[in-house]
């Protein structure tokens, strides 16, 4: 159904529903799962695609494709982000929205999964196009999200400026203020306190236990990061203010290294008034491939899917991989790693500090009542190291690598949860 839709425009291009279906087969095998049951989760229950008009700054009119792909609400609303980005696909949003039902079932909160976006370089807009565009894509999903129908949130290309636009045109078309529509809002719209930080914290979190697994230590570990956006530079930023040496950072237009450790909150300054990485003087410039294998403790990448593949994974020099961004790595990668003895630790847990406080501020929204930072950044804790210490202890008891341990979890839960509700009607 979602394939004869469109196919990716690189054939060397693995898309992450193909990747994520790979892994829901590996791991029901594990589990000795049901065939029909396998087949049923292997679909998304319902698959948008709108057109999005958009008049120009300059009179014309352009269409855009937004989709959203609803994976599963077995467990829960449906729930994921909402990317603006010129190579999304329905295909590629499929698999995303199948990553974010195993997330969140994997850290045992209680939502689907979801994802949504926009076939769109949001860079080549003027602010007030973005504005019409996100609120037109919002309008044509209105029957189809809600707080307890399907609750998007900030992705690649978008924050908290277009959820606030999103929950605006949400609460005009029903009437009243309905903050929870969408997570990641500003705070003086019912966003929570921790969010922006979140996903980075949570990758933090990931690094510092898994190091710990190893018996090394935090301060000092050298770290890689690819992507300087919301996540990467959030887990730049912590890890480096938790001691961690961040000896390569980059963006789309390439990288820089100091083997001594980046001034990352320089870079921060220097990226939000709009300056790209490979422009800033001062360290040495490197290009994405080059800092994929640099040599370091901990690899992060942060930007997009298909980064470590089968052609640069025997160039990988970092003990650990820590997915910040959702399906970096391949599965011919994957295996790659793991017969060379490079840890990966997988999306679905290492960035899951995102949505657990997208769910935190859900919960605060609907019980009317904000915390403050430090306990979000507590409970985020709580839960991220709960999750790390389940797939730990899968990973031992079964002998399987992590990904596959977390997938047994995530799809177990899942799988539980649906024979327990049975098939309607
Ligand atoms: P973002 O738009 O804020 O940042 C993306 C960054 O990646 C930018 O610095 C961009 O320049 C860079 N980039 C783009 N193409 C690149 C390339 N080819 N090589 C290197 N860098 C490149 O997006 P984000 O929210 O930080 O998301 C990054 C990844 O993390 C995505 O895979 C996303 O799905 C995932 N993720 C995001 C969140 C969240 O809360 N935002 C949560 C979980 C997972």
């Amino acid at each position: 159904m979602v394939t004869s839709l469109d196919d990716a425009p690189n054939p060397a291009y693995i898309c992450p529903y193909d990747m994520a279906c790979s892994n829901l087969e590996r791991a029901a095998q594990v589990l000795k799962l049901d065939a029909g049951i396998v087949t049923f989760l292997s679909v998304p229950r319902r698959v948008l695609t709108v057109a999005v008009p958009v008049r120009l700054d300059d009179g014309t009119l352009r269409i855009f494709a937004g989709h959203r792909v609803q994976h599963s609400n077995i467990l829960g609303p449906y729930k994921g982000g909402t990317r603006f980005h010129p190579a999304v696909t329905l295909r590629e949003i499929s698999g995303l929205a199948m990553l974010m039902t195993w997330k969140c079932a994997l850290l045992g909160i209680p939502y689907g999964g979801a994802k949504g976006g926009i076939a769109v370089d949001p860079r080549r807009l003027s602010l007030g196009e973005l504005e019409r565009l996100t609120r037109r894509y919002t309008t044509e999903l209105i029957r189809d999200i809600g707080p307890q129908i399907d609750i998007p949130a900030p992705d690649v290309g978008t924050s908290s400026r277009e959820m606030a636009w999103m929950m605006d045109t949400y609460s005009m078309s029903v009437g009243h203020a309905v903050p929870g529509v969408v997570t990641g809002k500003p705070l003086s719209i019912g966003g929570s306190k921790g969010r922006d930080l979140a996903t980075g914290r949570g990758v933090l979190i990931t690094v510092r236990e898994a190091l710990a697994s190893l018996n090394l230590a935090l301060a000092g570990a050298t770290v890689a990061i690819q992507g300087f956006g919301k996540v990467g530079a959030a887990a730049a930023l912590l890890l480096r203010q938790s001691g961690a040496r961040v000896v390569a950072v980059s963006d789309g237009s390439g990288g820089i290294t100091d083997p001594h450790g980046l001034d990352v909150e320089q870079l921060i300054e220097f990226t939000r008034a709009g300056g790209r990485l490979v422009n800033f003087g001062g360290a040495k410039p490197i290009s994405n491939a080059e800092l994929l294998t640099l040599p370091c403790d901990v690899l992060v990448p942060a930007a997009l899917e298909n980064q470590i593949t089968e052609h640069n994974a025997h160039a990988i020099r970092a003990r650990l991989v820590i997915e910040g961004a959702n399906a970096p790595t391949t599965l011919e990668a994957d295996h790659i790693l793991e017969e060379r003895g490079i840890i990966v630790l997988p999306d679905i847990l290492a960035n899951a500090g995102g949505v657990v406080v997208s769910y935190l501020e859900w919960v605060q929204g609907l019980s009317y009542l904000f915390w403050d930072e430090d306990k979000v950044n507590q409970e985020l804790e709580k839960l991220m190291v709960e999750a790390y210490r389940r797939v730990e202890r899968q990973t031992k008891a079964l002998g399987l690598p992590w990904r596959l341990a977390a997938y047994t979890l995530a799809v177990g839960r899942v799988a539980e949860a649906f024979m327990h509700r049975g098939l309607y009607p």
